[in-house]
């Protein structure tokens, strides 16, 4: 039975985009990205199918996103990055994780906390996290100081990209080059290299090194919003739908949803969808997302309110009931992420992130 409101989550999806990018990728090292719940997925289900798909390492930005995993029973290497101005990295130590270290405070703390692995984070041009180059040298000189004294092992020096066109990535892959030489000259040798999330390792062979970080394309979307998935042989594991909550017949002129921006052109059959913005479905795409239902394609009618939306289905057969389904694979002739990123003027990464916790996960395993 599905629920009233649902992301269904196909799980045979997610571990075959993982073997179709491994693919693609060569032999590197995989790590699978289950940040944010999974991109709203639900992070213990979509990292135990991204294992079965060939993914090596899990990505998670901090303890408390790891501990779900582990709690989950996921042993393997866990690598966090995104850490808290207090963090002791106690709970690291506790849960095994590797740290991404981006300054000489976070190494420190790391160390005195008995973290096992760190992986030094250099700013290479994003301009985010990440050690900037006039301290890569003293983070390098520090961190193979205390590796030599039985402190944290290097296991790995990463960055990030901005994907900011060709010439700045390829500026980015020098930087980061430079970062590695300024490493080496130190004496650091670490086992992995990296810097490539989805856009690097699918469009940027040169970026891929021994090991990518892989979180969108896991989940079957494209980072390229004019590339469809299909033509990298992902397929979306996610689909949001809800059951229509109500139907009735109004008359021409009638005024929809807050604000009245909407208003029917003629007698009509309005159906009430229960998702809202509080369930990630975006304001934005007020009057312009599409919903389908029972195969007919409709577009949001009004302003999408905080529970709820309506949709204009004119004369179709609608019921109450019957499934309104926002995007999930268009291959089944269904809106995809990509048509509610439009109308929203965003991203697919926002669009599933945001999928809200009142909506029920339910784990498949498609064909
Ligand atoms: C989120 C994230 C990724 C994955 O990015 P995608 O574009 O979803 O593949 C990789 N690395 C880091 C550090 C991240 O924060």
């Amino acid at each position: 039975m599905r629920a009233h409101r649902e992301a269904t989550v196909d799980l045979n999806a997610i571990a075959g985009n993982v073997e179709a990018i491994r693919r693609i990728a060569g032999t590197t090292h995989f790590m699978a990205i289950a940040k944010a719940n999974g991109y709203g997925h639900g992070a213990a289900a979509v990292a135990n199918a991204a294992i079965d798909g060939g993914a090596d390492w899990l990505g998670v930005v901090d303890a408390a996103e790891a501990r779900v995993l582990r709690d989950a029973g996921i042993r393997g290497p866990i690598l966090t990055w995104l850490h808290g101005p207090d963090e002791t990295f106690q709970a690291a130590v506790e849960l095994d994780l590797e740290v991404g270290v981006s300054s000489l405070s976070q190494l420190e703390r790391a160390a005195a906390a008995g973290v096992a692995s760190v992986h030094v984070k250099v700013d290479t041009g994003l301009g985010r996290n990440g050690s900037p180059p006039d301290l890569w040298e003293e983070l390098f000189a520090r961190a193979h100081a205390l590796e030599r004294s039985r402190g944290p092992k290097i296991r790995g020096i990463f960055s990030h990209l901005a994907n900011a066109g060709p010439e700045a990535d390829a500026a980015q892959l020098e930087e980061f080059e430079r970062a590695q030489s300024a490493a080496a000259s130190l004496g650091v040798q670490p086992e992995f290299v990296h810097i490539a999330a989805t856009e690097g390792t699918l469009g940027r062979p040169e970026s891929r090194y021994n090991f990518v970080r892989v979180g969108l394309g896991c989940y079957g979307l494209s980072p390229f919003p004019d590339i469809p998935p299909s033509k990298f042989g992902l397929t979306p594991a996610l689909e949001l739908s809800a059951a229509v909550a109500s139907v009735k017949r109004v008359g021409s002129g009638s005024g929809i949803s807050y604000g009245h921006n909407y208003s029917t052109e003629r007698e009509t059959t309005i159906a009430l969808v229960p998702l809202g913005y509080a369930d990630g479905v975006p304001r934005h795409a007020s009057n312009r997302g599409p919903v389908s239902i029972n195969g007919n394609n409709f577009t949001v009618s009004g302003v999408i309110a905080m529970d709820q939306f309506v949709v204009d289905v004119g004369d179709a057969d609608v019921a109450v009931g019957d499934r309104a389904i926002l995007f999930g694979n268009p291959a089944h002739g269904i809106p995809s992420a990509q048509d509610w990123a439009s109308a929203a003027d965003t991203i697919t990464y926002e669009i599933v992130a945001r999928i809200g916790a009142r909506v029920e996960r339910r784990s498949i395993s498609g064909a």
